[in-house]
């Protein structure tokens, strides 16, 4: 059994679209968002995945069994996933025996980079978008960085590191970080925090800059420019 955010409508928050971010934007995937997260960011526009203070769980979460969901990944004529959250590697245990079921996919998860998968899981994954929080996230420091996760992920050869962008001042910690942990920089993409069309934007703008002097991709949100990240979309 996973825990499946739950849509409006009652159904399972599984999706077809396009990918918005990272290394693969653009590319047509199908979307499952998990719920739960370890992480509390004050501006995390999926607060509904976790944040029971705000959201009844009840109304939130569907419990489903791993052969329901296949079944609705498989509906779609699209064999590239995505699983996002919330943050996925909670269910990393029970995320094994549904990814095998779809071992003829292009296996993408995006995760927070705090908890370390289990093996079995990780020779089932293509791409790992690992997207460590920042001093900007307003979790503390023990919250948001896992040595231990941030080694493993930055060894592992199919991961790329998304990071966060407000302001100018967190690109020291992001060249700290990747400094510390030994992250190439051609891994590393910047991506503006933002929640309409005129923040990302705007944001996009000096990220540029950043990215020609640094060597660093960048990122977009094309799920905000695009359907001003209304949720299945
Ligand atoms: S890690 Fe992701 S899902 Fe969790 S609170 Fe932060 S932005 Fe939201």
């Amino acid at each position: 059994m996973l825990k499946v955010s739950r849509q409006p409508d009652g159904r399972p928050e599984i999706f077809h679209s396009v990918q918005g971010e990272g290394v693969n934007t653009g590319k047509p995937a199908v979307f499952l968002r998990l719920s739960l997260c370890n992480l509390a960011c004050t501006w995390c526009d999926t607060r509904y995945t976790w944040d029971w203070e705000q959201y009844d769980p009840k109304e939130q979460i569907l419990e489903l069994p791993v052969e329901d969901i296949a079944r609705e990944i498989l509906r779609y004529d699209c064999r590239y996933l995505v699983v996002t959250g919330g943050e996925p590697m909670i269910q990393h245990k029970e995320l094994v025996p549904l990814l095998k079921h779809l071992k003829s996919y292009y296996i993408e998860i995006e995760t927070n980079g705090t908890i370390v998968p289990r093996s079995e899981l990780v020779g089932l994954i293509d791409q790992w978008s690992v997207s460590p929080k920042l001093e900007n996230s307003g979790n503390p420091p023990s919250a948001r960085e896992s040595p231990r996760a941030y080694k493993f992920f930055s060894e592992l050869p199919s991961s790329c590191f998304k990071y966060v962008i407000q302001q100018e001042n967190d690109l020291m910690e992001v060249k700290r970080m990747i400094q510390e942990y030994d992250i190439a920089r051609e891994k590393v993409a910047l991506m503006p925090e933002g929640k309409d069309t005129e923040a990302i934007l705007g944001r996009s703008r000096w990220l540029v800059g950043l990215c020609k002097n640094e060597g660093y991709m960048l990122s977009t949100r094309l799920q905000v420019l695009l359907w001003d990240n209304k949720r299945g979309m």
